[in-house]
Formats: C-alpha cells, structure tokens, sequence
C-alpha cells in the first residue's frame, strides 16, 4: 500500500514497530488476533488494525501539503477534514479555517471567499452542489481534493445501480458528510433513499409489501430521499450501498431482509429483476478494524479503551463492539484519562454525550488487562501516550524495549 507523508507528531515508535512486526509476520492479514503486551502488572490487548487508515493518511498528507505550497494565501476545509479533533485543531492552529461545521450548517459565507483562496475538500467527499458552488467562485476543487479512494467507489457502486435503472438505498446516517456526499452523487444516478438501520428497513418493507399506506413513506423519510421521489413505482427495483463507515452485521441484515423482501414481493421474478445483489461498499478499514475488535472480545480483559473523536462513526461502530462484552471507555485522547484522581472522561454511546466515571482503575487487580483499540482517524502517538501514562503508575513495570524483544 502506498507510503503517505505523516507528520512525525501523529506518529508512535512503539505503535509503529508492534504495526510492521504483525505486517511482517501476517503480511496477507489472515490474523485478527491481538497482540498482547505483558508489562507485568499492566498487560495489553491491542487490536492487530487500528489507527490511521489509507483515507486519512492520503487526506493528512493533502493538507499539510496544502498549508506547505500557500504560505501567502488563505486555506480553508469545508468542514472537518478527518472526525478527529487533535488533528483538526491542529490544522486551525496552523491558520485553516472551516467554511462549515459537520452538520453542514455555513460558517464563513461563500461571497468572503475569491479565487486567490484554497479549499480543502474533506475525506469525506462533498456534494455535487458544494463543489459546484466552490467552482463558481473560480478555487480549483481537484488539487487539494482529499476524497478517500474508498468513497469515491461507492459513487461509482452507486452510478451503476443507477445504469442499471435500480434505485439507490444509502445504509447510512443521513447527518454525516460522506453519507450526505453519497446520497448527492447517487441523486444524480437515480432516485435515492438513505436508511439509517434494521428499524427503518421494517418500514420500509411494509410500504414495499403493502402493510403501510404509500403516503407514509414521505413523512417517515422526510429529508431523506430525494427530489422527485416516487415511492409508487421507485421502490420495485432497488439496490443498497453503504456508508463506508457502518457496523458490517447490521449492513449485511439490512441487505439481506431487504432481499428477502423484494423475494416476498415477487415472489415468481428472478431476484435481480427487483434487487441488486452487490457486495457491501465498507471499505477495507472498516472491516478490518471491526474484524479484529471481534477477535479482542475473546480475552479475559479488565475493560476496554476506545480512542477516537466523538463524532467519528467508525470508532462508534468499534466501541460498540466492544461494549457487547466489556466496560469501555471512548475517550477522545489521553487528556480524558485522569490517573492522579483515577476519573475517566468518556463518550455514552446511548446517551451520546461525554459522561464522566470514577475509580475506573481497580489498583489491587493485577495484573490489569487492558483492551485498546483507536478508529481509523487516530493518531498513534495518542494510543502510546494513554499506554505510558498507565504504565507510569506502577512502580515496577518492563520496559518497552523488553516487552517489544520478547514480542
Ligand atoms: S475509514 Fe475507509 S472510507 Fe473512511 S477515510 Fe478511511 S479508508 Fe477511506
């Protein structure tokens, strides 16, 4: 895979060597077992893939380059080029400025920009309108374009369903950037409906099969088909794509009630004249990511720390797997873990907002089991330093050195 420029901060020694020895001993990533660290008193569980994915490295790289090459001129992202806050304020401190928050909700009014500026497009992607817009005022939308590969192929899944006259369902969550990118591209190809989980996919099927008045289809997906959209007739040939980003069960049992669902229907049609049968459009981080968090619910760990931005829906999706078996704590970086006071800042997935818990240690237990894990846009120098300032609480604990020899 290619080698991207990082800058030397986000990076972690001890992180990088654990990486390149799993790499050399599983280069066909045929092993989703975790690598277990032993300090002694402390011992970790860590994810055999986590951290900065070929997205958010390409998109870093970008950036930075972008910063480099205009020292004279002003920069600008869209929005939040990565879900991850160390290396979004970083890029603030550096003078970039947001033209939107996440929610797409405008910042900095399209008529303050001119042509002498730059835009950094979000790996995310953006809408066909955003770019649009961004061309009208005359700012190159191609050389500081830092769309992931990866989501680029879910507009090109999404182009031929819509060749082949099927319309476009977007697993996905409609307020995040890429998923509202997608449902842009795919509206272009063909009638699209975004469709957040399980639930609605139930809904959808009883409008489909019937059981609901067609009407009913407008209201419960309101803002989330497009224009035009006419549930009479645009829901008899379908075929899904997915945020890149989701939780792979739930995509597959949405894919697979949905099929069972035009297979109810019409019941005498072969399957492909009502369903596209495609692959899921996760892209390889995700499943990767997600792979090896099932292999970690196989210890006997203590609890689990998740890092990563609040607003980062692939370290959600991971901090729920987690969750299915352990205590886990989604923190956002080291500065949420309070060892002096033994207090852990961290993210309620139910409740979503940062919740705070006390005692989270237990100092008699050892040694301690710890799981750790990071989304895919997460510097590893945050997972090192949240293991060293652990580590820094027991008095006698093996060296890195010692503990990466015997590895
Ligand atoms: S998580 Fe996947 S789609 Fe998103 S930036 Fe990374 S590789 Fe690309």
């Amino acid at each position: 895979m290619k080698k991207f420029n990082v800058p030397v901060f986000y990076k972690s020694d001890l992180i990088g060597k654990l990486k390149e020895v799993r790499k050399a001993k599983d280069p066909r990533k045929k092993d989703y077992a975790p690598s277990f660290l032993d300090f002694g008193p402390v011992q970790f569980f860590i994810s055999r893939h986590f951290g900065f994915c070929y997205g958010v490295e390409n998109a870093i790289e970008i950036a930075y380059k972008a910063i480099e090459e205009n020292p004279s001129k002003r920069i600008f992202l869209l929005s939040e080029m990565i879900h991850n806050p160390q290396v979004n304020s970083d890029l603030l401190s550096r003078g970039v400025r947001f033209i939107m928050d996440t929610s797409g909700k405008q910042l900095i009014p399209w008529s303050e920009l001119n042509k002498e500026d730059v835009i950094i497009l979000p790996a995310f992607g953006t809408t066909i309108e955003i770019e649009t817009k961004i061309q009208s005022i005359g700012i190159d939308t191609i050389k500081y374009n830092t769309t992931c590969p990866f989501v680029e192929r879910v507009w090109k899944m999404s182009k031929k369903l819509g060749d082949g006259d099927y319309t476009i369902i977007i697993h996905g969550k409609a307020y995040h950037e890429e998923t509202r990118a997608t449902f842009s591209h795919a509206s272009k190809e063909s009638p699209s409906l975004i469709l957040r989980d399980l639930k609605e996919a139930k809904v959808l099927k009883d409008i489909i099969i019937g059981n609901r008045p067609v009407k009913d289809f407008y209201t419960f997906f309101e803002g989330k088909y497009s224009d035009g959209f006419d549930a009479q007739k645009d829901l008899n040939r379908i075929g899904v794509v997915n945020q890149t980003t989701m939780l792979a069960t739930e995509t597959s049992e949405i894919a697979s009630y949905l099929k069972a669902t035009m297979l109810d229907k019409y019941e005498e049609a072969p399957v492909k004249a009502h369903f596209a049968d495609t692959r899921d459009s996760l892209c390889y981080a995700t499943n990767d990511n997600q792979r090896s968090t099932n292999e970690l619910l196989k210890t006997g760990a203590h609890f689990a720390i998740v890092v990563g931005g609040y607003n980062s829906s692939n370290t959600f999706n991971l901090a729920t797997l987690c969750q299915e078996k352990f205590k886990t704590y989604f923190v956002s970086g080291p500065e949420n873990i309070d060892l002096e006071n033994n207090v852990i800042h961290h993210y309620d997935l139910e409740n979503k907002l940062e919740t705070s818990t006390s005692n989270f240690i237990d100092w008699n237990k050892e040694p301690l089991k710890i799981i750790i894990t990071s989304g895919a846009s997460c510097p590893d120098a945050l997972v090192e330093q949240i293991m060293t300032n652990i580590l820094k609480c027991y008095k006698s604990t093996k060296s890195t050195t010692e503990v990466m020899e015997s590895f």
